[in-house]
């Protein structure tokens, strides 16, 4: 018995270093001490919480923003979630959904919760004009304690506290780091938070299929399942929970609105306003459709093109090392991530469509390598001039 005891207080010692070793390896973002002891003494003093993210939000924005929400709430602390447009009704049985303000329809509401906030959290955006127009100047005008929490490339923020990298999952993984493993607030990791959490993992993954290969991220959803959370009731309520209209336009853009460039790796979607008109188009329908082109065999590279009011919506997806954020850096002006990005372009569709397609011969030769030795080594278009 005690032969086995001291095998429990070793392996314990050999498993706190490996957690170490771990931390150093996959953590690029680990809070001074000195910045724990300022973010826990705001805390402390806080009373009014505001929370902000990106326009067109997705489960990570809406998961981070309402897992904060639930921090705060359940610590007493008045909290309020603002986002700048109206999110897909597949997210809307997230618990504290119905406390959201939408600033594009109470514009009141939202700009008192920012300006009234004496500390304001920034989630999964970079920079202030990813949260639209109206909500931009809310954000540089506040004059709150800022922080940041984010995995995109280049955050441009200004802020107090800014806890970002794209070494991980999705910024819910990030926020489950900053506040169980930073912070250690173990106590506040109740069912309703582990739920927002574990949906922005999963829907930022695609459903664990790619920016998952951190064996961390899989400790973070075991003990988001530890509280007992339903992962396979999660998955329901995201995916087995659209509209009619969705699948619709899914058909549509299969059968009728893809365009295969074998000789590029590529394929892309393209939907015009009068093509969501004719099929009831609602927010969040259109979600996840760029990654059927992926499915192809033999194609690395996909896009959508979704014309909307007077821009058009482009979203890109690659597999293995094609760097579409760089790619939409340098001819979109967008941004994201390595295997997905987007942006807005001013043209028409047509031409959109047009330019995407006269950009990929440079491309070809690093699109047709073998997946996945197709990395980009284009210089930044700002850099050239
Ligand atoms: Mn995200």
């Amino acid at each position: 018995m005690q032969k086995y005891a001291f095998f429990l207080k070793k392996k314990v010692k050999k498993t706190k270093k490996l957690r170490i070793f771990a931390h150093l390896l996959f953590y690029s973002v680990i809070l001074k001490k000195k910045d724990i002891a300022k973010i826990a003494n705001i805390l402390t003093g806080v009373r009014h919480v505001a929370v902000v993210s990106h326009y067109n939000p997705d489960g990570d924005a809406i998961g981070s923003a309402l897992a904060l929400w639930h921090f705060f709430m359940q610590k007493g602390i008045d909290a309020q979630v603002v986002l700048p447009n109206p999110f897909p009704d597949f997210l809307a049985w997230l618990p504290g959904a119905e406390h959201i303000v939408v600033a594009e329809k109470n514009k009141t509401k939202a700009r008192n919760a920012i300006a009234g906030a004496d500390l304001l959290f920034v989630v999964d955006m970079n920079a202030a004009h990813r949260a639209g127009q109206e909500v931009e100047p809310m954000i540089e005008q506040c004059q709150a304690f800022k922080v940041l929490i984010d995995h995109h490339v280049l955050p441009e923020l200004p802020c107090d506290l800014s806890y970002s990298t794209t070494q991980t999952s999705s910024t819910c993984e990030l926020l489950y780091r900053f506040l169980f493993d930073e912070l250690k607030c173990k106590d506040q990791l109740t069912h309703a938070l582990s739920t927002c959490l574990y949906t922005g993992i999963i829907t930022d993954t695609g459903s664990l299929s790619y920016s998952c290969n951190n064996p961390y991220t899989y400790l973070i959803l075991s003990k988001l399942l530890k509280t007992g959370i339903n992962g396979e009731d999660i998955h329901r309520l995201v995916y087995d929970n659209y509209e009619a209209s969705r699948l619709r336009l899914l058909g549509l853009s299969l059968s009728r609105r893809m365009k295969i460039l074998p000789e590029y790796a590529t394929a892309y979607i393209f939907l015009s306003s009068e093509d969501l008109k004719e099929n009831y188009y609602k927010i969040g329908d259109t979600e996840g459709f760029v990654n059927y082109g992926l499915s192809l065999k033999n194609v690395q590279f996909a896009a959508i093109f979704i014309q909307r009011e007077k821009k058009v919506r482009v979203s890109f997806r690659s597999k293995g090392n094609f760097d579409v954020n760089l790619f939409a850096r340098t001819h979109f002006n967008g941004g994201g991530h390595r295997n997905a990005s987007a942006a807005y372009c001013d043209l028409p569709l047509s031409e959109t469509v047009a330019f995407f397609e006269s950009l990929l011969p440079q491309y070809q030769e690093i699109l047709t390598r073998p997946y996945p030795q197709n990395q980009i080594s284009i210089v930044h278009a700002k850099n050239k001039s």
